[in-house]
């Protein structure tokens, strides 16, 4: 055993990563972050959520608490991103157009006052008129988004954790309480990092299947179709291809790709998305891509639980489908929660 208190990170996915980040920047001296996970960027699993993600920042307006709560963690990785894709290219973050095209849209859609909420933070928003959109659009809206290199993004998170000091330890955990055991130095804080927890029974996964092809795009445009599903296509930042997408299917636990999904994934693509010319239509398949968004009922667990002496698990679980863009946002949010405990120091050094 050492003096050093150890702070334990579990997991390695975008939101464990850019939490063990974010508390760097407020480490007391003889503090450091060891981050324990199953998998850790460069590895790919069906469980490991991050590596599969598309992804780009899109507002999700809605009417409730869990909406807004997203929308405060969104605006502040909106924030973070801009910063990084200006000076930090092998991040892996691109600012591009990002563009909606709504055949039926809800009724939050046609809401100004949601719409200002939601978007109005975004540079460069406007709404589309009748004459820059499909006939059978009823809603279009452009806006400076980003899109996100998932896998690359993670390891260079990984690396400048590394680079600053950040311990790592590949094991898979029975439950959250036995990282109070795995570090050289005492542990009082544990930060559940774990996509779906450990036996919550309000954690549920949400299946993705999407179609990585090298056929450029250069914004990314989302569609709602007339029947309520969405398309997308999402061009990765340093040539790592378009990803077409998607669907999303709780609670389904099909492991393969299936082809009829490919199938309509790019046709709806060779209608609706504005590929390079030369496309034509024609797709060249990198590969098909089958993930699970770690999901949770009522949104994601972010809460402190005491456990015995003054030791605590801080909870950051249950993201769901939008932990890239929400990332900088949760981090911050369980920062605040181990600073206001006094576990960590009150200001950042940034
Ligand atoms: C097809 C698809 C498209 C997506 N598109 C987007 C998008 O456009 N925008 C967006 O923001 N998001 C998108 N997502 C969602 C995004 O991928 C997830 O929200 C995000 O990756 C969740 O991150 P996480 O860190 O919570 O979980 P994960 O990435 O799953 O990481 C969990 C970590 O915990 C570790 N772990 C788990 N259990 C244990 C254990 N028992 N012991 C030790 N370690 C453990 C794992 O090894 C891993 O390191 C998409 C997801 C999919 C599948």
């Amino acid at each position: 055993m050492t003096n050093k208190e150890t702070i334990v990170v579990i997991g390695a996915g975008v939101i464990g990563l850019s939490t063990a980040l974010r508390l760097q920047q407020t480490l007391h001296p003889n503090q450091s972050i060891l981050i324990v996970a199953r998998e850790f960027p460069n590895t790919t699993s069906l469980n490991y959520a991050s590596p599969w993600a598309g992804a780009h920042y899109r507002p999700v307006p809605a009417r409730t608490a869990q909406a807004a709560r997203e929308e405060r963690q969104a605006q502040r990785t909106y924030q973070h991103f801009k910063t990084l894709a200006s000076t930090e290219p092998a991040a892996g973050i691109q600012a591009l157009d990002g563009i909606e095209h709504l055949e039926n849209p809800p009724a939050e859609y046609l809401d100004a006052r949601t719409v200002e909420d939601f978007f109005g933070h975004l540079d460069g928003f406007r709404q589309l008129g009748p004459s820059e959109v499909p006939a059978e659009v009823k809603w279009a809206v452009q806006y400076k988004s980003f899109a996100v290199n998932s896998p690359v993004y993670c390891a260079y998170m990984l690396r400048k954790f590394i680079l600053q000091g950040g311990q790592t330890k590949e094991y898979t955990l029975a439950d959250a309480r036995e990282a109070f055991h795995l570090a050289d130095g005492a542990v009082k804080t544990v930060v559940n990092c774990s996509g779906m927890g450990f036996g919550d029974p309000k954690s549920f996964i949400i299946r993705g299947q999407t179609c990585l092809v090298r056929n450029p795009c250069s914004v990314t445009l989302t569609r709602q179709n007339s029947d309520g599903s969405w398309s997308f296509c999402i061009p990765r930042p340093l040539d790592g291809g378009t990803i077409i997408g998607g669907t999303k299917q709780p609670r389904d636990w099909d492991p393969n790709p299936s082809l009829e999904t490919r199938e309509r994934l790019l046709s709806n693509a060779a209608k609706w998305f504005p590929f390079a010319p030369g496309s034509e239509g024609k797709f060249d398949v990198i590969r098909d891509i089958v993930g699970r968004r770690p999901a949770r009922e009522g949104g994601m667990r972010i809460e402190v639980e005491s456990i015995a002496g003054n030791q605590c698990i801080v909870h950051a679980y249950g993201v769901g489908g939008r932990g890239f863009e929400l990332s900088w946002g949760v981090a911050e949010d369980v920062v605040a929660l181990v600073r206001e405990r006094g576990l960590v120091r009150a200001k950042a050094s940034l």
